[in-house]
C-alpha cells in the first residue's frame, strides 16, 4: 500500500433521506464520494448495512478497500455516546429511535476503526476547519433545517457544555409562544424549525388558506415538504410560503441575536437543508434581522452562508478520524 493510500480517510453523513460518503486524502481534498437513500424500514442492521455499502461504493471509486482506509467517522442525527459509538434518540431512523451500535457494527462490518458524533457537531466543525469559518477563532453554526441545531466553537475550542450545549434551537424567542415539537413554548425551533413550519402550513392549509406547497410536493412525489419544495414556492411567489418563512427569519433574528449577545462570537455559520438550499439572500435578511436585537451595534458578527454544500456534514466526519484531524 502507498503512502498516500494509506492516509485516506472516510466520512459518512446519516440523514433521514440520504447517506453521503466522502473520502478525503492527506490533504483533505475530496477524492471519492457516494450517496445512497436511507433505508425507510427494517431496524438498526439495516442502516448499519446500508451506512457500510455506500462506504463501499466511495472506495470503489479510488480503487481501495475500506479496511485501507485509516478510519471512517460517521454523523449521525440523534444522542451519541462517543465512546461506544452507540447511537438513541435518532426517531427518524428506521427502529423508531432504538439505540444503534453503529460504531462496533461498521467496525465489524466494514473492517476499519470507526469514530461517530452528532451530525450538527461534526458539520460546525468542517465549516470552522476547511468551510466559512475559517480563520476565526469562535463561532456559532446554526443549521436551519428540519429542527434548528447549534454548534459552539470557543477561542478555538469546541464547546459542548456537559454534552447538550448549543441547543440554539429551544432558545425562547417569544414567553408562552408556539409549541415546539419538543413540548415546550415558544422556542426558536417552534417558527423556524422545517418540521413545525410543515405543522402550521398544514394547519393553515386545512382551514382553507390557499398555497402551492403541497401541488409542489405531490407533484415531486414526495410526503413532507423538503427545502427545495420551499424554495421553490418562495420562487413563485407562494403568500403562504412567504409568510411563514419571514415568520421563521424573524425568529432566526432574535434567536441568534440573543445568543451573540452572550457569546460575542466572531463568526456565525447558517447551514443546514433549508439554510443551504436558500442561501445568501436569506443569510442576508438573517443578518438584518438580527440587527434591532444586537447590543453591540457597532461591531456585528459576520453572517455568513455555510460554505461546504452538501457535502459538509460527511466532510466533517471524516475529520473525527485523528489522522485527518491532525
Ligand atoms: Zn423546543
Amino acid at each position: 500500500m502507498s503512502p498516500t493510500r494509506r492516509r485516506l480517510v472516510g466520512g459518512l453523513d446519516l440523514g433521514g433521506t440520504k447517506i453521503q460518503a466522502v473520502l478525503l486524502d492527506g490533504h483533505r481534498s475530496v477524492v471519492a464520494q457516494a450517496r445512497h437513500p436511507t433505508p425507510r424500514d427494517g431496524g438498526p442492521q439495516n442502516v448499519i448495512e446500508e451506512l457500510a455499502s455506500t462506504l463501499a461504493e466511495a472506495c470503489g471509486q479510488a480503487s481501495v478497500e475500506a479496511t485501507d482506509l485509516a478510519g471512517v467517522g460517521v454523523g449521525s442525527p440523534g444522542a451519541i455516546d462517543t465512546e461506544s459509538g452507540v447511537v438513541t434518540g435518532a426517531g427518524n431512523l428506521p427502529g423508531e429511535g432504538a439505540p444503534i451500535p453503529m460504531g462496533a457494527g461498521l467496525r465489524e462490518l466494514a473492517g476499519v476503526p470507526t469514530y461517530v458524533e452528532n451530525d450538527v457537531t461534526v458539520g460546525v466543525n468542517a465549516e470552522y476547519v476547511l468551510g466559512a469559518a475559517r480563520g476565526s477563532r469562535s463561532l456559532l453554526g446554526v443549521w436551519w433545517g428540519t429542527g434548528v441545531g447549534g454548534g459552539i466553537v470557543l477561542d478555538g475550542e469546541v464547546w459542548e457544555g456537559r454534552g447538550a450545549a448549543g441547543e440554539i434551537g429551544h432558545v425562547v424567542v417569544k414567553v408562552g409562544g408556539a409549541r415546539c415539537t419538543c413540548g415546550r413554548r415558544g422556542c426558536l425551533e417552534a417558527y423556524a424549525g422545517r418540521g413545525a413550519m410543515e405543522i402550521r402550513a398544514r394547519h393553515l392549509h386545512g382551514r382553507g388558506q390557499k398555497t402551492e406547497l403541497f401541488k409542489i410536493m405531490e407533484k415531486r412525489g414526495r410526503e413532507r415538504l423538503q427545502s427545495g419544495i420551499w424554495a421553490r414556492a418562495l420562487e413563485h411567489g407562494d403568500a403562504m410560503a412567504i409568510q411563514l418563512i419571514d415568520r421563521a427569519v424573524e425568529a432566526l433574528g432574535a434567536g441568534v441575536a440573543s445568543a451573540v449577545n452572550l457569546l460575542d462570537v466572531e463568526t456565525v455559520v447558517i447551514g443546514g437543508g433549508l439554510g443551504t438550499r436558500l442561501g445568501e439572500p436569506y443569510v442576508e435578511r438573517i443578518r438584518e434581522a438580527m440587527g434591532p436585537h444586537l447590543f453591540v451595534t457597532e461591531r456585528p458578527p459576520e453572517v455568513r452562508c455555510a460554505a461546504l454544500g452538501d457535502l459538509g456534514g460527511a466532510i466533517g466526519a471524516a475529520l473525527l478520524v485523528p489522522e485527518a484531524a491532525a
